[in-house]
Order: structure tokens, then C-alpha cells, then sequence
């Protein structure tokens, strides 16, 4: 696929964009692969940079500073959900959540049990087919944090504006399913955390950007493995790191800097969207997609027929043609392409063609 292609040293340029980017710096040291993931904060113009190594870490020491709120962890995201309020809540703090789906109720659920958690707002009742508007959140003063799944990755919908939280709140996002889809302004937030295996690499790395700030308060009760400081201190090496994994995301990063960064990134993925959301619109309601139009989802599209049986004849007919896992997630049914950076564009066409000779030879 797209991210596995062989590394070309014609790019080693740096590609820095307004807000979040890519950027890669000439490796000096034979044997160490050095990518620089640079973070532009438009406000104060401070960069946080990593290295993605799997021969030679303690070559990260030069950067250590820039370091220390960028780390490459395990657990996956879901470890997160404890992580996140135990790094940045007392057990009596207020957090608020927006529940926009499945992720983002499973991170309320877990985070109750480690602070005072509310949820301010509920899709659950639109089926979770769209997103509120700042208007729409009953935000707690003093609250610690405002939560956010940023891509509900089964639901299909993407905050295209985030909420703003209000006073001292820290906004803190989930980003799993679309880390480095697309520039995020970093400095918008005191926490991101992506599981690596969408955009990034194979399960097994979690990546979080966690404001400096705000490390060393965790609650006594944190297990060590969940304690930002002490992987911050330790360069995200305070146990065995998933060296494979990391390397990967490393080559993924080439790849992704040898073909414009981010900017050039979301490009792609608007265009692989509308292509999709196109036919499905444009399909007399033969396809429906229920998502609210102006939060769809660049990498996760659910779409639906008349039938289930209609549906089921669709995705077989799919994977006759090497199609596969179009089956939505079980617990909303339909159909779903998820269509991440990886996904060529040739890929979209190719299921377009078929919706379209589909729906020929059914109406
Ligand atoms: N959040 C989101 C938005 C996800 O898509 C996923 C996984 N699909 C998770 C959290 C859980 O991630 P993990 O399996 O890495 O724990």
C-alpha cells in the first residue's frame, strides 16, 4: 500500500505547514532513523519535535526538551481513557464529555471512575449523526477538561470546528482515527492521544502530545505504566518500547513527508471523500448516508441501503472484487469504507463503480 512505498532520499525536505506538519531532517548517524514531527503553535511559535528510533534512542538526548511532551506508548487508546483523567484530574475534579459515539461514551464510562464525569452533551438519541455546535454544550465551570473523540471512527462523524472550553478547562482530544489525516492546530489542546494503527502504523504504538505543564500530577493511584512524567523522563523508553511498531510509524512518517505532509494529506483524503459521498448522494437514495452533512467524516464513511439483505448481497459482491471489511461495525449495521490515508484514490473509484453497476442492475 500507499505508506509502505520504498523510501526516496530526493525528499528529505522539510515540509512545515501553519499549524501541525511533518518534517524530516537528514539522518547524520548511520543506523538511526530520525524523523522530526514538528508542531508549529501559531501562537508562540514553540515546535515539539520526536524521533522515531529503533537502533540508537538515546540519540533523542539532543532534542530531549523538545521531547518531553511527545511520546510513543502501549495500551492502544483505549488505555487512554484511564490515562487521560488520571494524569490530569484529582478524583473529585469535574470533566466534561461530549459523547458523540461509541469512543467517546467509552472514554466517559472509564473516566467516571476516576473523577467527577459528566457528559455535556449526547448524540445518542440522532443515532449519533451529528455534533453539537458551542451553543449546544451545558459546560461545567471549573470542569478540568472538555473531552473530545475528534473522529467517531464507527459513526462517521468529525469535528471540523472544536468546542471551546471555557476558563481554565483544558481541551483534550481523542485523535485515533484521524491523527495526520489532515494540519491540526496543536495548540488548541493540552492533550491529543491516537492509537497509531489507522494512519501511523500497526497496533501496538499509541501516540500522545501532552502539554509540559501539565506533567507530574498525576493521582497517587496511577500505575506507573500510566504516568505521562515518567515516560516524559524516561523519552518514552521507561520500559521495553514496541521498537517494530515505532519503526514502522517511522517509515510511515517518510512517506507521508515524501508526499507533501499533512497539507498535501487532507487534500487527498477530501478528494477520496467526496468522491464517495458524491455517489452517495447523487444516488437517488439507493445510498443513504445519515450523517449530517456538514460534519462527515474524511476517513469514515457509513452508508446504508433498503435492506439488509440488500446490503449483505452488496458486500459479498465487494469482496468477490477484493473489497473486503465493508460490513458495518455490528453495532450500527450498514456499510461502512473506511477510506484512511493508506486508502489510494484508485480504491475509491473502485467501490464507486461498483455502487453504481449495483444499483443498475437493482432498480
Ligand atoms: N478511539 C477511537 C476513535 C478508535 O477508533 C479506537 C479504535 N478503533 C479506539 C479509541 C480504541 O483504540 P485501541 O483499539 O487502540 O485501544
Amino acid at each position: 500500500s500507499s505508506f509502505l512505498a520504498p523510501r526516496n532520499p530526493a525528499h528529505q525536505a522539510s515540509h512545515v505547514s501553519p499549524s501541525f506538519s511533518l518534517r524530516y531532517t537528514q539522518n547524520p548517524n548511520p543506523g538511526l532513523s530520525r524523523v522530526a514531527f514538528v508542531c508549529n503553535r501559531p501562537s508562540d511559535a514553540a515546535r515539539i519535535c520526536f524521533e522515531a528510533s529503533t537502533s540508537r534512542p538515546l540519540q533523542l538526548e539532543r532534542v530531549r526538551h523538545e521531547l518531553d511532551g511527545v511520546l510513543f506508548l502501549q495500551g492502544g487508546a483505549t488505555t487512554q481513557f484511564s490515562s487521560a483523567p488520571l494524569n490530569l484530574c484529582n478524583s473529585n475534579d469535574s470533566a466534561d464529555y461530549v459523547v458523540t459515539g461509541s469512543w467517546s461514551d467509552k472514554a466517559f464510562k472509564e473516566g467516571q471512575k476516576y473523577c467527577n464525569a459528566k457528559v455535556v452533551w449526547n448524540g445518542k438519541a440522532a443515532k449519533y449523526t451529528g455534533l453539537p455546535s458551542q451553543g449546544d454544550l451545558s459546560l461545567t465551570p471549573g470542569a478540568k477538561f472538555l473531552h473530545i473523540c475528534a473522529n467517531e471512527t464507527i459513526h462517521g462523524v468529525e469535528f471540523k470546528d472544536y468546542p471551546t472550553p471555557q476558563g481554565e478547562t483544558l481541551l483534550i482530544a481523542d485523535m485515533s482515527s484521524n491523527f495526520c489525516s489532515k494540519p491540526v492546530d496543536v495548540s488548541k489542546f493540552s492533550l491529543i492521544y491516537a492509537g497509531a494503527q489507522k494512519n501511523i502504523g500497526p497496533s501496538g504504538v499509541t501516540i500522545v502530545i501532552v502539554r509540559k505543564d501539565l506533567l507530574g500530577s498525576a493521582q497517587p493511584i496511577t500505575p506507573v505504566m500510566l504516568d505521562y512524567k515518567i515516560h516524559a523522563d524516561n523519552n518514552s523508553l521507561f520500559n521495553t518500547p514496541p521498537c517494530f511498531g515505532i519503526y514502522i510509524c517511522g517509515l510511515v512518517f517518510d512517506d507521508l513527508l515524501a508526499n507533501g505532509g499533512l497539507e498535501a494529506a487532507e487534500k487527498r483524503n477530501i478528494e477520496k471523500a467526496k468522491l464517495l459521498y458524491d455517489a452517495i448522494d447523487g444516488s437517488n437514495a439507493f445510498f443513504k448516508c445519515p450523517v449530517d452533512k456538514a460534519v462527515r467524516s474524511l476517513m469514515n464513511v457509513p452508508f446504508t441501503m433498503a435492506t439488509p439483505e440488500l446490503e449483505a448481497e452488496f458486500i459479498k459482491e465487494a469482496a468477490g472484487q477484493g473489497m473486503v471489511q465493508l460490513k458495518g461495525h455490528r453495532s450500527v449495521g450498514g456499510i461502512r469504507a473506511s477510506i484512511y490515508n493508506a486508502m489510494p484514490k484508485a480504491g475509491v473509484e473502485k467501490l464507486v463503480a461498483l455502487m453504481k453497476a449495483f444499483q443498475a442492475r437493482h432498480t
